[in-house]
């Protein structure tokens, strides 16, 4: 059976692999890139899961008509960052949040002399902007990731949602080149350093724990 990863962040597709590696050495891992032109896909969901669930359907409609039913699965993810200071925010914008309305959008005037900056360091920015415009260092915050199973197989459509999170704070001081997105300000519970400072990320994340429970169930399937 062939898994096809759905998402077109090298980030997400390094962790993946590396984590189904060890323990489902018997599923051919590929990346969508591989088969098919990338193409864009309106994530206009209300959450994670509904999200996730829409990048896995106009993937596999999309695969269906390119190679018809087979012995495939496909595997979506969408994730983000919960800060509870911030209602929840930046959540399902998490990867364009220095780019939305929010607050009382005074950010606007900073974020232009950030513009020589990636996207994933001005979002970052905007959540330490937001935390210290309400006086803040620190907040409870929390990285959720859902991971969406989607697929005909022996004769059935499947069609499965897993979630994983990964409690802890963010803080107002990044920290750490390791890792990708809000990962210099995440501290996960029960460490002392960011997620960008933690070798072993990828044994704690919320990614992990979406997929070891979504492993468990393709073990069961083959
Ligand atoms: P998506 O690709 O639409 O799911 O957007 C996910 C966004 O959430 C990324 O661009 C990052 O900003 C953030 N994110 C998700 N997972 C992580 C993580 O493990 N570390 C840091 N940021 C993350």
């Amino acid at each position: 059976m062939q898994l096809i990863l759905a998402t077109s962040n090298p980030h997400k597709k390094t962790e993946i692999k590396a984590i189904f590696a060890a323990t489902l050495p018997h599923i051919e891992i590929i990346t969508l890139s591989e088969i098919l032109n990338p193409f864009e896909i309106e994530e206009n969901g209300i959450s994670f899961e509904q999200n996730a669930t829409i990048k896995a359907k106009a993937v596999y409609d999309a695969l269906l008509l390119a190679r018809g039913e087979g012995e495939y699965l496909v595997l979506s993810e969408d994730s983000g960052l919960c800060v509870d200071a911030l209602g929840g925010a930046p959540g399902i914008y998490s990867a364009r949040f220095s780019l939305i309305e929010f607050g009382d959008n005074s950010w606007q005037e900073r974020q232009a002399r950030l513009a020589n900056l990636s996207l994933d360091a001005r979002n970052l920015a905007r959540v330490v902007y937001e935390l210290q415009a309400r006086n803040l260092s620190v907040s409870r915050a929390r990285f959720v990731a859902n991971v969406c199973l989607m697929g005909h197989l022996g004769g059935g459509l499947i069609h499965r949602n897993f979630q994983g999170v990964c409690e802890g704070e963010v803080i107002t001081t990044p920290q750490g080149d390791g890792g990708f997105g809000y990962d210099p300000i995440f501290v996960p519970d029960g460490y002392a350093q960011t997620l960008a400072q933690i070798e072993s990320k990828n044994e704690i994340s919320h990614r992990r724990r979406a997929l070891e429970e979504c492993g468990e169930y393709l073990r069961s399937l083959v």
